[in-house]
């Protein structure tokens, strides 16, 4: 998508899903109300991609009156964890969704069991007790049939006596395993004697040491799917070859009107990994400083940034679902995010790189309380605070200029610029360092301009932020920045992996920027717009001793124009 849609046209649209339920509804295809289900598998934490799958499962039940389970899909016990079950579901709480029912895959195992059994008498299952070489050589190829192997004739009694002895713990991984019985020819590899259970003896998670012939997820999925009296069963495009496997296990196993699976893209978002495998690559390998990094494109990641759960709720919808897959700009992203927090958060002061300014002509001692606006007219919220005004104050670095080019509005020697919710002050000194560098300006204020306008009417251009020396806080600022540099990650040259495409400067940190001191006492995780500068967050470890702040995201795209000027 090249432009980020504007709000106003951002209202929920009929995608191919929610016509295709509103259909089921109108003609009660299913004989049950919608329902749907969000079924992770508890081996990382969940991404934007997962965000898209919530969004849309949670929504629909929503929408149509129906409901939405959540399913652990936790049929692999090398990889699962409680701790992750744990984080998905604060996670989803978080974006705003509350589901029916709370099942775990790993909760039908027995079910499964019984449905292999049956297919095992039906003739339908058979045990495979080849290597997985030679299993894999005889499904054939895409251009050429797959060819019996040795034990595809066994007898029914022969395979249900090794099934029940699997499952009974008798044979060590890998000396079984249970194959569906369909068409070794079949035009769709998925379907030449797909694999349903094999043998793992290992810790699982939730089932301790008590199972060990575990699903394939072609088994467990559409099987969980039918339990639960799912209706439609939404999944990304690379499950669309699956399909069919998934309507042959729900025949046999005898359920009508069983659910059916619809395929639609997956998000890949610009300048960053959707992929658990990749994000649990950056956290083992210290790339980040966890799941929940700020720069991670994870749920806990953007919330521990600042990100507002309506943000992504925003955006699922701005990107809507689409039957094909396209990577989504960064840029579509942090519009939402910015468009969420412009009409929420107050705006305060902060200056980042302090440099000192001194008012020749303003008294010493003297200190008086300026009324600073909360929110801007264009927001619909009011209110004032007041800031300190003295002496010696601190504006940022760059809107300074020793030199400045014809449209520099902001300070440079004999330059006057206008203080938000303040004077008016003209540079009348440079003062340098013995290195030559600018520690400090002295400026003349103009009392007659508390108001910000001269009464003699003369136009002052620019405006910028500023704080009081004295009273201002330190804080340090934390900011993040995308985490690759490039849009595509994976996209890089042979030999290397997504890793070499690391931004280097995605987190940036400030050490001592100056912050006007009624921050202090708001409590951490409070969002702020610092005017002219960005959004940011308090961050979880900041306190009143050692604030720290977080950027969400800057005011504009910035990062077109940094590339041309090769900084990063
Ligand atoms: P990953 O590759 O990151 O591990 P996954 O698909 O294996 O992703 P699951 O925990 O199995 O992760 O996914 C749970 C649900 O979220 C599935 O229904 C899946 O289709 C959906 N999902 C995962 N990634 C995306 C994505 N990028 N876009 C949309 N939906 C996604
Ligand atoms: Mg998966």
């Amino acid at each position: 998508m090249s432009e980020p849609t504007s709000p106003e046209s951002a209202t929920p649209r009929r995608d191919f899903i929610r016509e295709m339920v509103a259909d089921d509804v109108a003609t009660g295809r299913f004989g049950r109300a919608p329902a749907t289900r969000f079924p992770p598998e508890p081996n990382g934490f969940l991404h934007m991609g997962h965000a898209k799958s919530i969004c849309l499962n949670f929504g629909i039940a929503a929408e149509f009156g129906g409901k939405c389970n959540l399913r652990f899909d936790d049929t692999n016990p090398f990889t699962e964890d409680v701790k992750y079950v744990d984080a998905i579901k604060r996670d989803i709480r978080w974006l705003g969704f509350e589901w029916d029912g709370e099942y775990y895959a790993s909760d039908y195992f027995e079910k499964l069991y019984e449905v292999a059994e049956s297919l095992v008498r039906k003739g339908k299952a058979y045990v495979d007790s080849q290597s997985e070489e030679a299993i894999r050589a005889g499904r054939g190829t895409v251009t050429t049939a797959g060819v019996a192997g040795p034990d595809r004739g066994r007898s029914v009694e022969e395979n249900l006596d090794l099934l029940r002895r699997m499952r009974a713990g008798e044979f060590p991984d890998g000396a079984h395993v249970l194959r569906a019985k369909i068409d070794l020819a079949h035009p769709n590899m998925i379907m030449r004697d797909p694999l349903l259970l094999r043998i793992r003896h290992a810790h699982h998670y939730r089932r301790g040491n008590d199972w060990c012939i575990y699903p394939l997820y072609d088994f467990a999925h559409g099987l969980s799917d039918a339990i639960e009296g799912i209706t439609r069963s939404l999944c990304t495009l690379e499950f669309k070859d699956n399909r069919d496997i998934y309507e042959w296990l729900v025949a046999e196993a005898g359920y009508t009107d069983p659910p059916t699976q619809i395929e639609f893209a997956r998000l890949e978002l610009d300048y960053t990994v959707l992929s658990k495998r990749k994000l649990l690559r950056l956290v083992n390998d210290g790339h980040v400083s966890g799941w929940d990094d700020p720069r991670m494109p994870t749920i806990a990641g953007m919330r521990r940034r600042g990100v507002r759960p309506e943000a992504i709720r925003s955006f699922a919808e701005t990107i809507g679902v689409a039957r094909k897959d396209a990577r989504v700009e960064i840029a579509a992203f942090e519009y939402a995010v910015r468009n969420d927090l412009n009409m929420e958060v107050p705006r305060v002061l902060c200056v980042l790189n302090p440099l000192k300014v001194v008012l020749t002509n303003y008294p010493e001692g003297q200190v008086e309380e300026l009324t600073a606006q909360n929110y801007p007219h264009d927001v619909p919220k009011t209110g004032t605070r007041t800031v300190p005004f003295s002496r010696e104050l601190y504006v940022d670095r760059d809107d300074f200029m020793e030199e400045p080019p014809k449209k520099f509005y902001r300070l440079a020697p004999g330059r006057e610029v206008r203080l938000r919710f303040g004077y008016l002050i003209t540079c009348t000194e440079v003062i340098k360092d013995a290195a030559g560098e600018v520690v400090e300006l002295r400026c003349t204020y103009d009392p007659e301009t508390r108001s910000g306008n001269a009464p003699d009417g003369r136009k002052v251009q620019g405006t910028i932020h500023w704080v009081s020396a004295a009273h201002a806080k330190s804080c340090e600022v934390r900011l993040y920045d995308r985490l690759f540099s490039q849009p595509d990650p994976d996209d890089v040259p042979e030999g290397q992996d997504f890793l070499s495409a690391l931004n280097p400067h995605s987190l940036v940190v400030i050490p001592d920027a100056r912050i006007e001191p009624g921050v202090a006492m708001d409590p951490v995780g409070t969002r702020y717009q610092f005017e002219r500068t960005g959004y940011f967050m308090s961050d979880e470890e900041s306190t009143s001793e050692k604030l720290v702040f977080n950027r969400i995201v800057g005011l504009r795209d910035s990062w077109a124009k940094e590339v041309v000027k090769g900084q990063k």
